[in-house]
């Protein structure tokens, strides 16, 4: 199975993909990760994507582009993946259907997960995540057992720079500007499915296994 969660930061892309690739047995394939990995390294990649995330811009569709190219060959993403946080233009949507019909694939569903915005905020601005397993808590709604600290791996929880007020006010125009549009790209054809993201992580995810099937 092969899918693309798309929604607006904040929406618990992330969350559901965890839980997706859990049940479905197919990785979590994240761009978002990926990048802040490849900041944390120190590496060239990370370098150049460093000053584009912590404005909260998005980074350069050629940058991307390679990083998925390169990652859905890797043996792991044979039998299907999530794509969580990608595509984000119009562009990389493009990319990714001429990637697909050169690995002779098909996407098998698409997911938007719609919140509105003074939730979305209240969300981001309370989210922590774990410095070592990238685990996520948030301070309101899944704290963790021990301030700070991370139930999963004992590492320390930080707050991303790019979940910040300012930066996250950013990131949602960057969202309505540039990612939003790919509802109206991808809803034109069947696979297309829109589940509010509200309620519990749990009622949410029931949600998504409806529409995928058991
Ligand atoms: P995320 O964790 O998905 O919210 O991504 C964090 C940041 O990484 C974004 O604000 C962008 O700066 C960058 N990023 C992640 N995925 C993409 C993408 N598909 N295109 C461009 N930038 C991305």
């Amino acid at each position: 199975m092969r899918l693309i969660l798309l929604g607006p930061p904040g929406a618990g892309k992330g969350t559901q993909a965890k839980l997706i690739s859990k049940k479905y047995n197919i990785p979590q394939v994240s761009t978002g990760d990926i990048l802040r990995k490849a900041v944390a390294d120190k590496i060239p990649l990370g370098i150049k994507a460093k000053s584009y995330m912590d404005a909260g811009s998005l980074v350069p569709d050629d940058v991307v582009i390679g990083i998925i190219e390169g990652r859905l060959r890797d043996g792991d993403c044979k039998t299907g993946y999530i794509l969580d946080g990608f595509p984000r233009t119009t562009a990389q949507a493009e990319a990714l259907n001429i990637n697909l019909k050169k690995m002779g694939a098909d996407i098998d569903h698409v997911i938007d997960i719609n919140v509105d915005s003074d939730e979305l905020l209240k969300r981001l601005t309370g989210r922590r995540t774990c410095r070592k397993c990238g685990e996520g808590f948030h301070l309101t709604f899944n704290p963790p057992k021990k301030e700070g600290i991370c139930d999963k791996c004992g590492g320390e929880l930080y707050q991303r720079d790019d979940d910040k007020e300012d930066t996250i006010l950013r990131r949602f125009k960057v969202y309505q500007e540039q990612s939003a549009q790919l509802k109206g790209y991808y809803s034109k054809n069947g696979r297309f499915h829109s589940v509010k993201g509200t309620g519990t992580v749990e009622d949410i995810f029931n949600k998504i296994v409806s529409v995928l099937g058991a």
